[in-house]
């Protein structure tokens, strides 16, 4: 076989290659058809640490699959998967019933004024049952429309901005609130999105990253912050990962930060035990 492939040249090794990640794709849609009742997802909170005040306001709630052959599979392989598949709707339902009890019960529990932050497929935006899908998490869960905030990448709302602003407004309607993500990585302009009922606005890890590295990097995040300021967005830096970084988006007023710096996301639980930073009440 091996001999085979090496005589067939570049396109033999490629036919291989490309018949094993088919062969793992259709395992693994198989699998998480199974994984959603089996409770092998879970959701792993990142804080969101306010920069003025200092203290966590909100989580945000990534999705955790704990394949019982394979270890850990990041949501970049299974979403994907999802999402060629009608499994998507079961495993956001799943991921949104889930974070908004555990967030509610927190909250409760510890007398914290916690938000959280939940990710929408692009999918998911084309579903008419996504308002409803909300809403009843927010009733069975108890919690609050405005502390919940749904994210939407940057290239999901690009795709069909038209529609994609009415799906926001009639999410808008259960009060909560709504940011892009990954911002940078799509060809919107913030001209754009001003149209859009958006309140927060998410700078992508990648440029993040190398701000120390270069001044170019620095002078654009520097104006993402003041023109998203400008058009009445609340911005946060994902993917902040040292103490420079963190001081520069703290100088240029940047709202909120995500990042390892401050901590991976983890289970709730360890969570609760000890957070990064003091909570908000
Ligand atoms: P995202 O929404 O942009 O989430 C941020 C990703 O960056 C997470 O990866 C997080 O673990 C990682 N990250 C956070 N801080 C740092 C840092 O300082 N350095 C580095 N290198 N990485 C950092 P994760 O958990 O693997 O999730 C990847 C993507 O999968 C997410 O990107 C999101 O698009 C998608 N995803 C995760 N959970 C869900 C979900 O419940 N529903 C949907 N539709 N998508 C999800
Ligand atoms: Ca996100
Ligand atoms: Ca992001
Ligand atoms: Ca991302």
């Amino acid at each position: 076989y091996q001999a085979k492939a090496r005589g067939g040249g570049c396109s033999a090794y490629f036919d291989v290659d490309l018949r094993k990640r088919v062969q793992r794709h259709m395992d693994l849609e198989q699998d998480l058809r199974r994984a959603v009742h089996q409770e092998q997802l879970w959701v792993a909170y990142q804080p969101v640490v306010d920069l003025g005040t200092g203290s966590t306001v909100a989580v945000e709630g990534l999705l955790r699959w704990r394949h019982p052959a394979h270890g850990s599979i990041p949501p970049g392989e299974f979403i994907p998967v999802a999402e060629e598949s009608d499994l998507i709707n079961s495993v956001s339902a799943h991921m949104l019933r889930t974070a908004t009890r555990q967030v509610a019960a927190e909250r409760e529990r510890h007398q914290l004024d916690l938000g959280l932050n939940a990710n929408l497929s692009p999918r998911q935006l084309d579903d008419p049952g996504l308002r409803a899908l909300v809403q009843r998490a927010l009733a069975d869960s108890g919690l609050p429309g405005r502390a919940l905030c749904l994210e939407i990448t940057e290239e999901a709302i690009m795709q069909d901005p038209t529609a994609a602003a009415r799906v926001l407004h009639a999410l808008r309607e259960l009060d909560v609130s709504l940011a892009i993500d990954d911002f940078g990585t799509g060809y919107s302009s913030l001209a754009q999105l001003r149209r859009l009922p958006l309140d927060t606005l998410k700078i992508d890890r990648s440029f993040i990253t190398d701000l120390g590295a270069s001044d170019e990097l620095r002078i654009i995040v520097t104006s993402v912050v003041t023109m998203a300021h400008g058009i009445g967005l609340e911005v946060v830096a994902e993917g902040v990962e040292t103490a420079q970084q963190l001081d520069f988006l703290g100088s240029i007023g940047c709202d909120r930060v995500q990042g390892y710096y401050l901590s991976k996301p983890i289970a709730i639980e360890e969570l609760m035990a000890s957070p990064p930073r003091s909570w908000t009440r």
